[in-house]
């Protein structure tokens, strides 16, 4: 079977790197992707969503809080901001930030909170929460 390898990088270091990857699925601004090895080539604008990466019959899960994809036909490279395996997420963390968030976002009307910035906060926590031990 045709295969890949696939890194997930971060300012702080490699989260993921693996040769032998079938299949990679996410989903980017512009709607789902599924990638099979020999994809063409292709960069795009990731959600802060979860990346699934196929491998030996087996599925790794990452939360990947938005970057970008670029894809290769022999390799698949992700860079975020940050992404994290759901065994490291601490959920107390992820749930007080979306509790945060909430409460920006409520207040945001009033008192000239940045939007945007507190609904990215709370997309990275809900997607943080979803994925914890999974
Ligand atoms: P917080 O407000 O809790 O810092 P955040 O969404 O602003 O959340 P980020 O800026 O996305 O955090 O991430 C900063 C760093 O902390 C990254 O390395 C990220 O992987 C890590 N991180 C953030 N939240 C969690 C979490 N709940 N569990 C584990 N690591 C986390």
């Amino acid at each position: 079977m045709k295969t890949f390898t696939v890194s997930v990088v971060t300012p702080d270091g490699p989260v993921y790197e693996e040769t032998g990857a079938e299949m990679v699925s996410t989903k980017a601004t512009s709607g789902e992707l599924g990638i099979l090895p020999g994809h063409v080539p292709l960069v795009a604008p990731l959600t802060i969503n979860a990346v699934r990466i196929k491998k030996d019959n087996n599925t790794q899960t990452l939360a990947v809080s938005g970057g970008f994809i670029e894809v290769r036909p022999e390799k698949v490279t992700i860079l975020a901001q940050a992404a994290e395996r759901p065994g490291d997420i601490n959920v107390d963390r992820a749930a007080a930030a979306k509790e945060r968030a909430e409460n920006r976002l409520q207040k945001s009307k009033q008192e000239g909170v940045d939007f945007a910035r507190a609904q990215l906060a709370l997309d990275r926590a809900i997607n943080r929460i979803n994925l914890a031990g999974k």
